[in-house]
């Protein structure tokens, strides 16, 4: 049932790198975060070794990694669920981060140091970038530096953990959709926009850059939800049913 988790080139460096569990973690959740690992589905290890062209082992190995995660959940003799945010959490967590990030780059336009602003440009060009190739993990590994750093020049080491962790149950659904619709890009460019408003001490205009792209998240986030919800390639609707009841959940990344 699972075709295209990955591709050839991918399943020539599994099979040649040295650290192959890491490797497989990072395939995995490259499937997960892009969508091709449908949330409510539940993937056999023999499968998903067979789809990534290594031994049963560090693919069960790296399945628990992400279990720890709340990525994916445990389903007794049969393999490992992909889960999935209830829409009430994803807007708990949305609502969360405003509160926090908001009010946060709003005093960094005001004190921030404008050389430790502008560090974070070439991450803003970055994410930029990865937006327009369609690299998915590249894009959800710079947002994520270009936030939390941003967050730390608050001085808070708290708020930016709370963050981080706010940011470890969310998952982006329907990434490659976005892709193809160029609205990732536009999200993309939110960051750029606001280093700008940070860089004119323009406090007003920082809160409603920040308000705008947390917005965009969570649109985005409904986006995949829809999407999951007629998820093919899967298996009994009842599995899937059971999964939007769950409150368990979720994963890296974000907009
Ligand atoms: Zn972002």
């Amino acid at each position: 049932m699972a075709k295209d988790l990955t591709d050839a080139t991918m399943v020539t460096q599994l099979a040649d790198r040295p650290s192959l569990r890491a490797e497989v973690v990072g395939a995995l959740r490259a499937a997960l975060v892009a969508g091709r690992m449908k949330p409510g589905v539940v993937y056999s290890v023999p499968m998903l070794a067979a789809e990534f062209g290594v031994s049963a082992t560090p693919v069960r190995e790296a399945m628990l990694d992400l279990a720890k995660e709340g990525l994916v959940e445990a389903v007794r003799n049969r393999g490992f669920r992909v889960t999935e945010p209830t829409d009430r959490m994803l807007d708990e967590i949305t609502e969360l981060r405003a509160l926090i990030e908001v009010p946060t780059v709003a005093r960094l336009a005001r004190d921030a140091d404008p050389r430790a602003l502008e560090a974070l440009r070439p991450v803003a060009q970055q994410i930029i970038a990865c937006a327009r190739e369609g690299d998915l993990l590249g894009y959800l590994d710079a947002d994520r530096r270009f936030h939390l750093r941003l967050l730390a020049l608050a001085g808070n080491l708290e708020l930016v953990e709370v963050v981080r962790h706010l940011r470890d149950r969310t998952r982006l659904y329907g990434l490659e959709q976005l892709v193809a619709q160029d609205r990732l890009v536009a999200s993309a460019q939110e960051h750029d926009e606001l280093l700008n408003a940070l860089v004119a001490r323009d406090a007003e205009r920082a809160r409603a850059v920040m308000a705008r792209h947390i917005g965009h998240i969570r649109g985005i986030w409904a986006t995949g939800s829809d999407r999951a919800t007629d998820a093919h390639g899967s298996p009994a609707p009842s599995a899937a049913a059971e999964a939007r009841e769950q409150r368990s959940v979720t994963a890296p990344a974000d907009g």
